[in-house]
C-alpha cells in the first residue's frame, strides 16, 4: 500500500490528510504528486470523484510557504460551488501549515472578498469573469503566483471562458507551475495546455478505472419510438434515483415536459438554460427532491452525486468517452448501481465499441427481462414510498395530474412561476456571436444581480431576451440601458407579454 508520507509531502500536511480520514492516495493522486512535487507541470484527464482536487492543491501547498500578502497559488474554476467546494478542501488539508485560502466568483457581493484579498492570503480559488473583475479594480495582484491550477478546463471552455483564461494566464508570471485537469480531451483543450505550459508530463486515470466495479450493465434493444416504454418500465422498477442522458437538448426538454405533465418528479439540465438554474435542479435532485434528473452530457459534467443508482443512456452515445463518463455517475462510493443502454437496430454496433473500450461486457437484456433495481439508500427508500403514493393518488384524477403535477414538478425544482418572471429585451442580435454564459456574465456585471435572479435567455435575430426576477425587473433594465456591450451601446426595454409568452414555449 503506498501512503502519503512516502510521496514527498511535508509532515504537517500528511497530518491533515490523516485527519480528514484519506489513508491512502487515489490513482490521479499516486500519478501526479511526486512529478507535481517536483516542480513538473502537468495535465491530468480526471473527472469529478477522482481525487484530482487534492491532487493539485497538495502540490500547490505543498511547494508554497503560508503568509503571503499576495496569492501564490491561484486555481481557476468554472462555476462558484465549485470554487467554494475547492476552498473548502485547501482549508482541512492547510488546518497545520496555515495557507489562508479566499474565494472569489460572480453572482456574489464584492464585500466579503475583497475584505479576504486585503488582509492577505495565500490561495485564491475563483471563477475566471470574477478573477479579472478584481484584478482590474486593483485588488487581486498576480506578481507573486507560483502555483496556477485550471481546474476542469473543459467545462470551463464550453461556459464561453476562453478569453478571460487566456487573459488571467497571460499576466501570471512566466516563471511559474502550471497544473491542469480537464474530463475530456479536445483539440481545444490540447491548445489550451500548450499556450500554458511548457514541456507538461500527462497523467489520466485508466478508462476501466471510470466505470465503478459496482456497476452492472445492460442493454435493451428498442425501436426509435418504443423508448419511452422501456422507460417506464425501468422506472416502475423500484423507482430508483436515476439520470437519464439525452443526446440533444430537444429531447431533453421533450421528455421533461412529457413527464411532467404525468406527474412525475424530474429535473431536467442541458447547455441551453442558464448555470444558476442548471445548479438548482442539481441541489434539488441531490436533496431528494426529485429523483429523476434528465441531462445532455455537456451539462451533466462534473455532477458529483454519490446515491445516483440507475443511469439511463435513451440516447446510445456515439463516442465511448461518453460512455463511460456517463454510467460513471452511478455505483460510486461503495454502492451498487445499474446502467441501461438503448439502441435502435441502426446503433447495436456501439455496444462492442463501449466495451473494448472499458474492457467489460455489457449484457443485453430483453424488455421482459429487465433486473429489478435494488435501493440501498434507506431516505431514498422511505422518498420512494412517498412517490409512489403519489403517483397512485395522481393516476386516479387525470385532470389534478395535469394541473396539479406539473406545479408539483416545478416546485420541487423552485424555479420561480412564470408570474414571477419579467423578460428584458436588449437589442442584441445573434450576428454579435453573444452566448448565453456571455449574455448572463453581462447582465451580472453591468446590474450586480445574482445569478440566482437571472432565469432562461433567448438570443434572436433583432434581439436577446433576458428573464429576470420581477422583483429586480426594473433596476435591472435601468441598470443595463446605456451599458457597452461588444462595444455597442446597449438599448434595454421590458419586452411585450406576447414574448413572454414564445419565450414560455420555447421551454
Ligand atoms: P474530487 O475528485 O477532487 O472531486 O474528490 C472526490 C472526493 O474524494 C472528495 O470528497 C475528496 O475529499 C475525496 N478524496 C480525495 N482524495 C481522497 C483520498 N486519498 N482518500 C479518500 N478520499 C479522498
Amino acid at each position: 500500500m503506498s501512503l502519503f508520507n512516502e510521496l514527498g509531502i511535508n509532515k504537517r500536511l500528511c497530518k491533515a490528510i490523516a485527519e480528514m480520514g484519506w489513508t491512502e492516495p487515489t490513482p490521479i493522486q499516486l500519478q501526479s504528486i511526486p512529478e507535481g512535487m517536483a516542480g513538473k507541470d502537468m495535465f491530468g484527464q480526471a473527472q469529478t470523484g477522482t481525487g484530482k482536487t487534492g491532487a493539485y492543491s497538495i502540490v500547490a501547498v505543498g511547494r508554497t510557504k503560508s503568509g503571503s500578502s499576495t496569492p501564490t497559488t491561484l486555481i481557476m474554476v468554472p462555476t462558484r460551488e465549485l470554487a467554494e467546494q475547492v476552498s473548502n478542501e485547501i482549508r482541512n488539508l492547510t488546518k497545520y501549515t496555515h495557507h489562508a485560502v479566499v474565494s472569489v466568483y460572480g453572482g456574489a457581493p464584492y464585500s466579503e472578498q475583497v475584505k479576504g484579498l486585503k488582509a492577505g492570503c495565500d490561495v485564491v480559488v475563483g471563477t475566471p469573469g470574477r478573477i479579472i473583475d478584481l484584478c482590474e479594480k486593483g485588488y487581486l495582484h498576480f506578481d507573486t503566483v507560483k502555483e496556477l491550477v485550471l481546474d476542469e478546463a473543459d467545462r470551463m471552455l464550453d461556459m464561453g471562458f476562453i478569453d478571460d483564461m487566456d487573459k488571467i494566464i497571460a499576466m501570471v508570471p512566466e516563471h511559474r507551475q502550471t497544473l491542469m485537469f480537464s474530463a475530456t480531451m479536445s483539440d481545444e483543450i490540447r491548445a489550451v495546455a500548450e499556450r500554458s505550459m511548457k514541456d507538461p508530463i500527462e497523467v489520466s486515470v485508466s478508462h476501466d478505472s471510470l466505470v465503478p466495479e459496482l456497476v452492472k450493465q445492460y442493454y435493451v434493444e428498442v425501436k426509435r419510438n418504443g423508448k419511452m416504454d422501456v422507460l417506464r418500465d425501468i422506472m416502475a422498477n423500484g423507482n430508483p434515483k436515476m439520470v437519464i442522458f439525452c443526446s440533444t437538448k430537444k429531447m431533453v426538454d421533450d421528455l421533461y415536459e412529457g413527464m411532467s405533465k404525468e406527474g412525475i418528479s424530474i429535473g431536467a439540465i442541458h447547455g441551453d438554460m442558464p448555470q444558476n438554474r442548471r445548479e438548482r435542479t442539481i441541489r434539488g435532485f441531490k436533496a431528494n427532491r426529485m429523483n429523476i434528473l434528465v441531462a445532455t452530457d455537456v451539462a451533466a459534467r462534473g455532477l458529483d452525486i454519490d446515491n445516483i443508482e440507475c443511469v439511463v443512456n435513451y440516447d446510445a452515445p456515439l463516442d465511448p468517452e461518453a460512455y463511460t463518463h456517463r454510467i460513471g455517475r452511478t455505483g460510486r462510493a461503495g454502492r451498487t448501481g445499474v446502467a441501461f443502454t438503448f439502441v435502435t437496430p441502426r446503433e447495436d454496433r456501439r455496444i462492442p465499441s463501449y466495451e473494448e473500450y472499458m474492457d467489460r461486457t455489457i449484457e443485453r437484456v430483453s424488455r421482459k427481462q429487465i433486473p429489478k433495481i435494488q435501493i440501498s439508500n434507506p431516505e431514498l427508500k422511505a422518498m420512494h414510498v412517498e412517490e409512489e403514493s403519489k403517483h397512485d393518488s395522481a393516476r386516479k384524477s387525470k385532470r389534478v395530474e395535469v394541473v396539479a403535477k406539473h406545479a408539483v414538478s416545478k416546485g420541487n425544482q423552485r424555479a420561480p412561476r412564470d408570474a414571477d418572471l419579467t423578460v428584458i429585451a436588449l437589442d442584441i442580435p445573434k450576428e454579435l456571436g453573444a452566448s448565453r454564459s456571455d449574455i448572463v456574465g453581462y447582465v451580472m456585471r453591468s446590474s450586480g444581480i445574482g445569478e440566482d435572479k437571472i432565469g432562461r435567455i433567448g438570443i434572436g435575430n433583432v434581439s436577446t431576451f433576458v428573464e429576470v426576477d420581477a422583483s429586480v425587473a426594473s433596476v435591472t433594465m435601468k441598470a443595463l440601458n446605456g451599458t457597452t456591450f461588444c462595444g455597442r451601446k446597449v438599448r434595454a426595454s421590458i419586452a411585450p407579454a406576447k414574448v413572454r409568452y414564445k419565450q414560455k414555449n420555447k421551454g
